[in-house]
């Protein structure tokens, strides 16, 4: 579907974002995040780093009053955008009114099945996430969508810069940790572009960024229990300072067994003395797999 509307009919500029809170009565919640883009071109990039054509769909979280949504709608086959919010309903209503592709549920993304929301594409469509993300609640929801596993193709977010950092941070420095690992197990990230805080209504605390997300087919390394495999980047996590000898050995070990850890340090040449930032995803993976026997 072609959706040709007139420029006109856009609400990413200050004086239309304004026109429209003016007229709705709207007072924008900082408790949900509601810093809205008042940025075409920044809007554009987050539209093209999708990769989005008419064959794809664009699962949007927190549409606000529609400023990135019409552009999805104008870049994919069909969008879906999810809103807690429900004053902003009827002004979604308004600024959706030409693009009969966009569905609006209403709703907590971290509530609602994604199965379910997933079931308003059609199964053979690509599906990417395309947001500005409400920030109090970043790394939940890109938690949520990772984990439940849902065939996407990408996810294009904006977050905090810092939050964006940390998830493409490499092994070695202080901003990777147990999130980076996380999402690089499920995804290989990309940092799109740093976003200054002039580009929003009302302007955030915080500096932010747009990172891409390409979500893997199948995780880079192998791991014979998830479950374990994030327990134990957990623990070697637990205390930064600390080498992953003494936090492991705090989490899973006794003085009776703690013998046992140098050992299997040993058998996957790693280093006992080294920090938890130091690790790549496949040394956690050896480790955790030589590990296993000792899950409570
Ligand atoms: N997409 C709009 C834009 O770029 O101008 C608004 C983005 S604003 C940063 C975040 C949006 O997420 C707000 O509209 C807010 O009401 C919504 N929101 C906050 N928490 C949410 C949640 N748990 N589920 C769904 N939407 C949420």
């Amino acid at each position: 579907m072609s959706i040709n509307v007139n420029n006109q009919d856009e609400v990413a500029s200050p004086s239309k974002t304004n026109e429209m809170l003016k007229k709705h009565k709207l007072v924008l919640k900082k408790s949900l995040g509601q810093n809205f883009l008042i940025d075409q071109n920044i809007l554009h990039k987050i539209v093209a780093a999708a990769d989005l054509d008419d064959q794809k769909g664009a699962l949007e979280i927190g549409p606000g009053i529609g400023a990135l949504t019409q552009q999805l709608a104008k870049a994919a086959g069909k969008v879906v955008a999810v809103e807690i919010d429900q004053r902003l309903l009827p002004i979604l209503e308004e600024t959706m009114q030409a693009y009969p592709n966009v569905k609006v549920i209403h709703g907590d993304v971290l509530k609602l099945s994604l199965e379910e929301i997933f079931q308003e594409f059609d199964q053979s469509t690509k599906v990417s996430v395309v947001a500005n993300l409400p920030y109090y609640v970043t790394t939940p929801i890109v938690m949520k969508l990772l984990e439940t596993r849902l065939p996407l193709e990408n996810i294009v977010v904006m977050i905090q810069k810092e939050v964006a950092l940390r998830m493409a941070a490499p092994p070695g420095g202080k901003d990777y940790g147990s999130l980076s690992i996380a999402v690089q197990y499920y995804c290989e990230p990309e940092l799109v572009m740093i976003v200054p805080r002039t580009v929003f209504i009302p302007q955030p605390n915080v500096d932010s960024a747009v990172i891409k997300l390409k979500v893997r087919t199948k995780p880079p390394v192998e791991v014979e229990d998830e479950l374990w495999f994030f327990e134990v980047v957990q623990a070697c996590f637990a205390q930064r300072r600390k080498t992953i000898s003494n936090n492991l050995l705090a989490r899973f070990f006794t003085k009776d067994t703690r013998d046992e850890l140098n050992g299997i340090l040993q058998q996957c040449d790693i280093d006992p003395i080294r920090r938890g930032e130091t690790l790549s995803l496949s040394e956690y993976a050896r480790l955790s797999n030589a590990l296993l026997a000792y899950k409570p």
